[in-house]
């Protein structure tokens, strides 16, 4: 397989034309790859026809770039505003450039990438869009969002067929913008772009990063709203994904009585991401509707076994395809703590880990009643039951999950109170979430009957103080001997290969921030590279101290909505 250059690559992402007004729809791969591979000329055919080429979804008519409420269209014409300053590309992410846009990373050191990634060059016959889309916010309906400061400028299908959208965060203002700037700053670009990889080799399903840039341009931001405004630097994220969809995508268009374009949206979703679900199926949306449901029962448990806290679920942050999506005010939990809230702007305390999975019904409550208008009596029923069935699918994905995460083979009649005991245990004695379950996988047998816990385990030391930790010993140690053909080095290689000894702590993504402000990236490479691996021990990462307590000036950290 031979890679492309920026020059090959791009008159293969069949984009919008402004003229033709309709969503865009990538080639397949055969349509764009010559019998001779990947090269400029390789794509001629009409960038817009397809073989499978899904309804047409309406663009804003209006193409001036002004802040305004937006009706009958699912996009909006809106071009990247470049930076007056400088611009600097900090990181790229070297398999997103070469596995999913067939890139060469060579290309990542001419001016045309740096301009591309940056918002300071359009052209390439690609007319970039903004996203009409609505949310429901902190509990309540906040009408017209809408992508404020993000620019589709790209859909990719690349080699494998997989179709990509990219997507530029903190590129200016669009019709969304409210009273936004469209900026992004370097700190919050920073966790973005870290995070989202870190999430994807965690083996969760997210966005994906492909680049960051850094400007010099001045953006302005009261960190936390105390009044206390100060000078940041404007960054960008090329970041994409299979889809940007939301339930708020689905959510405007019902509460805006838009009912047929609403449909063709759907069809448009269904078509291009659920090919298992028929087109000519009456019963396509409760299909749709039943498989959002299961799949993001099975995200928030796979972020629950991790301690992964989104921070903001608002329904225009939770993706249609069930991937993690706009990394904001994210935390993970280091003490085990159900309560744990990771934006400081959150005072409701919505959205803390422990309530993940019932906003997480909440948002799916939102989704049914947007797409009610299209169901006929009998399929609404069908879908109250579906809705009715998330917290089993909850429950069933996150007690298999937490099975893994303790080693367990087969099913053991005192598996949920296992894992509900240890859970109590760490929460009183304030156990480190992660650190619990590495150790236990990296314990022997042995070690833990003897109770004899050595000081390398310090978070089972912490477990340990509390009265009732041998009685739980005992009661996993007689579990895991019911593991058939199992052994304990089985056990182990099994457990590490699950339970992740580095995830972005935030005083990790901290320290690269602190230095990122002041020029120097290393931060955020070396994390970046570190994080690639999460479940192997790795020196420059235990050096670092990245498997460490927390220390004790990261007590105070805070991250809060303004980013
Ligand atoms: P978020 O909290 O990042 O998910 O954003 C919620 C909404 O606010 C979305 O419609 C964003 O596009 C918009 N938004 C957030 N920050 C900005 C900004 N600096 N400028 C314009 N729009 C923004
Ligand atoms: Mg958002």
């Amino acid at each position: 397989m031979r890679r492309r250059g920026l020059s090959g690559l791009l008159p293969c992402w069949a984009l919008l034309s402004a003229a033709s007004a309709c969503l865009p729809s990538a080639p397949g791969p055969g349509h764009c790859a010559s019998a001779g591979g990947w090269g400029p000329g390789s794509c001629r055919g009409p960038p817009l026809s397809s073989g499978s080429r899904p309804a047409a979804l309406p663009v804003d008519p209006v193409q001036e770039n002004y802040v305004r409420q937006v009706r009958d269209c699912i996009f909006s014409v809106a071009y990247p505003t470049p930076f007056k300053s400088r611009v600097l590309l900090v990181a790229i992410s070297k398999v997103v450039l070469e596995e999913i846009l067939d890139l060469d990373v060579s290309v990542t050191e001419t001016d045309d990438f740096l301009q591309l990634v940056s918002g300071g060059k359009v052209g390439f016959g690609f007319v970039p869009l903004a996203h009409r889309y609505g949310g429901h916010q902190f509990g309540s309906w906040a009408g017209q969002l809408g992508d404020g400061r993000a620019h589709m400028i790209g859909v990719y299908t690349n080699r494998y067929g997989e179709r990509w959208e990219l997507q530029l965060k903190g590129s200016g203002k669009t019709p969304y913008s409210r009273d936004g700037d469209g900026r992004a700053v370097l700190r919050s670009s920073v966790r973005e772009f870290l995070c989202s990889e870190a999430m994807h080799y965690l083996g969760i399903p997210t966005s994906r990063a492909a680049s960051l840039v850094v400007s010099d341009d001045d953006v302005w931001r009261d960190q936390f709203y105390n009044g206390n405004v100060k000078k940041e630097r404007g960054a960008v994220v090329l970041r994409v994904a299979k889809s940007w969809f939301r339930i708020g995508s689905l959510e405007i268009l019902a509460h805006s009585g838009e009912l047929d374009l609403q449909r063709s949206l759907l069809d448009f979703i269904i078509q291009e991401h659920f090919p298992s679900i028929s087109m000519n199926d009456s019963n396509r949306y409760l299909d749709f509707f039943s498989r959002v449901v299961s799949e993001t029962a099975n995200l928030i448990a796979l972020w629950m076994s991790v301690g992964f806290a989104h921070g903001v679920c608002n329904t225009d942050n939770f993706s249609l395809l069930s991937i993690t999506i706009d990394y904001g005010p994210f935390g993970f939990m280091e003490s085990y703590d159900p309560d744990f809230v990771p934006n400081t702007s959150d005072d409701e305390r919505r959205y803390k880990i422990g309530n993940q999975a019932n906003v997480g019904l909440f948002n799916l409550d939102k989704l049914l009643q947007a797409l009610k208008p299209l169901l006929d009596s009998r399929q609404k029923q069908l879908a109250f039951q579906i809705v009715e069935g998330y917290s089993s699918h909850y429950y069933l994905r996150f007690t298999e999950l937490f099975k893994a995460k303790l080693g367990f083979l087969g099913e053991g009649e005192d598996d949920h109170y296992l894992i509900a005991f240890l859970l109590r245990l760490m929460e009183d004695t304030k156990a480190d979430f992660t650190m619990t379950f590495r150790q236990l996988s990296e314990i022997t047998q042995d070690q833990l009957k003897e109770l004899h816990i050595p000081k390398e385990y310090w978070a089972l030391q912490d477990l340990a103080k509390h009265k009732f930790f041998s009685d739980w010993v005992t009661m996993y140690l007689l579990r895991l001997r019911r593991n058939k053909g199992d052994s304990d080095s089985r056990r182990r290689k099994r457990m590490t290969s699950i339970n992740p000894r580095y995830v972005l702590r935030n005083w990790m993504a901290e320290s690269a921030i602190r230095k990122a402000e002041m020029n120097d990236f290393s931060g955020v490479h070396l994390l970046q590279q570190v994080l690639q691996h999460p479940f192997q021990r790795q020196s420059v990462a235990e050096k670092a101290g990245y498997a460490l307590h927390p220390p004790t000036w990261a007590k105070d950290l805070k991250v809060s909505c303004s980013s």
